[in-house]
């Protein structure tokens, strides 16, 4: 059984592990020379994501390549505490979340990918699943993120990335120069008067950020945004600015995007997996492109034949993409919230907010994609 990936990011690289575990001969194609060098910025990923990465044998080097955040607390702009929970789990999970960087992840996925026996092309741009490489292949995933080509090619009709109205920049900070008193451990979220800042103190001193500025429009280019303008936005909000006065880089400036459902996920012997099929956001993208990739394999390696293994795949993962998907526009509308919601957000939370995060959020951490099988011949 000969696959074909359309892309070798995330989702593309932990789907070459798993197909491979299972017995398929696989070759990514990747647009990029090295799609694993200084893209993007810090993923955090959430145990859901740690139990894929457990499935796809590569779960210690992942921790080792990032760190552990065990809490998030939650920030008015004046610095009030408005909630304090456990990071990405349930809060008697012994596994703690894991932040790192994004080319770290794509790095350790890689790396797994090629000892699993996939062969990975780099630097090769695919138009779509009808190209001549593709001839003869028994499956074609588009694992080529929320731009897919392979989504068009199912459905001309299929829906287009549009701009969220929220921008990011993300960057480090030299924790040791600042002075106004900020939180040294977890992961921050500020609710500010131009969207949410977020930093995360990092073993090594240094803090990383993310500013998310909520704008009708998108800057012509977010990266040429300066880092005194950025203080500015942000000058309300005393931890967000102190980070920022400490900057000591840029390094990813993004618009974000926000995807209507897809309909035609799978087709024939063609299935989209990660952000080309679900750019879920809330945290949870890379996560849930792993969880695809050990669901996908599973599936396959149990069906008769290949459109009967994708259809049971879609079956299992649209539910909670889906559902994944609801939580995220609540999480963008509390991003872009006005004065009056702001205002009710600040005396309600801290009175609501632990205990109601816990129960609203077992669904997404409990989830277990279960181990792959064993390899089979074919
Ligand atoms: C600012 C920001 C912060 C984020 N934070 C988090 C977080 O904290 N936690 C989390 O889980 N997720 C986070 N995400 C989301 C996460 O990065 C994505 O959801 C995840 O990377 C999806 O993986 P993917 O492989 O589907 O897509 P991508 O990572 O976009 O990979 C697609 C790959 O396909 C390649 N490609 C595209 N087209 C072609 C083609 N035609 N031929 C060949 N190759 C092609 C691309 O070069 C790329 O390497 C964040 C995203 C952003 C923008």
């Amino acid at each position: 059984m000969r696959v074909v990936v359309i892309g070798g990011g995330v989702a593309g690289s932990a789907s070459a592990i798993a197909l491979t575990r299972v017995g398929f001969e696989v070759t990514v194609y990747e647009a990029y020379g090295d799609p694993a060098g200084p893209v993007g910025s810090y993923v955090s990923l959430a145990v859901n994501g740690l139990r894929a990465l457990a499935a796809l044998g590569c779960l210690e080097q992942v921790q080792e390549a990032g760190f552990p955040v065990a809490r998030q607390l939650m920030w008015s702009g004046r610095g009030k505490l408005l909630g304090d929970v456990a990071r990405g789990r349930n809060p008697e999970d012994t596994l703690h979340s894991v932040t790192l960087m994004r080319a770290d992840l794509v790095t350790a996925l890689r790396a797994e990918a090629w000892r699993s026996g996939a062969r990975i092309v780099t630097g090769q741009r695919l138009a779509g699943s009808r190209e001549p490489v593709t001839d003869g292949a028994d499956l074609i995933v588009g694992a080529d993120g929320i731009w897919s080509a392979t989504r068009r090619e199912l459905d001309p009709h299929a829906p287009q990335p549009v701009y969220a109205k929220l921008y990011y920049i993300s960057g480090t900070s030299d924790g040791t120069r600042i002075r106004t008193e900020i939180s040294r451990q977890g992961f921050n979220w500020i609710f500010a008067k131009r969207g949410v800042f977020i930093y995360l103190p990092a073993p090594d001193g240094s803090i990383w950020w993310t500013a998310q500025i909520a704008s009708p429009q998108p800057p012509p280019d977010p990266a040429a945004v300066s880092l005194t303008d950025l203080a500015e936005l942000f000058r309300t909000e005393p931890q967000a600015e102190a980070v920022l006065r400490a900057a000591t880089g840029v390094r990813a400036a993004n618009t974000g995007y926000v995807l209507a459902p897809v309909s035609r996920r799978y087709h024939g012997t063609t299935v989209l997996i990660g952000d080309a099929a679900h750019p879920v956001g809330a945290g949870q993208g890379a996560s849930m492109a792993m969880e695809d990739a050990v669901v996908l394999a599973r599936e396959l390696a149990a069906a008769d034949s290949v459109p009967a293994g994708l259809a049971a795949f879609d079956r299992q993962r649209h539910p909670r993409s889906g559902k994944l998907a609801k939580t995220e526009t609540a999480n963008r509308d509390a991003k872009t919230a006005g004065p009056v919601a702001t205002r009710m957000r600040e005396m309600i939370m801290p009175h609501v907010f632990n205990r109601f995060y816990e129960k609203a959020t077992s669904w997404l951490y409990e989830y277990d994609p279960g181990s792959l099988p064993a390899r089979q011949p074919r």
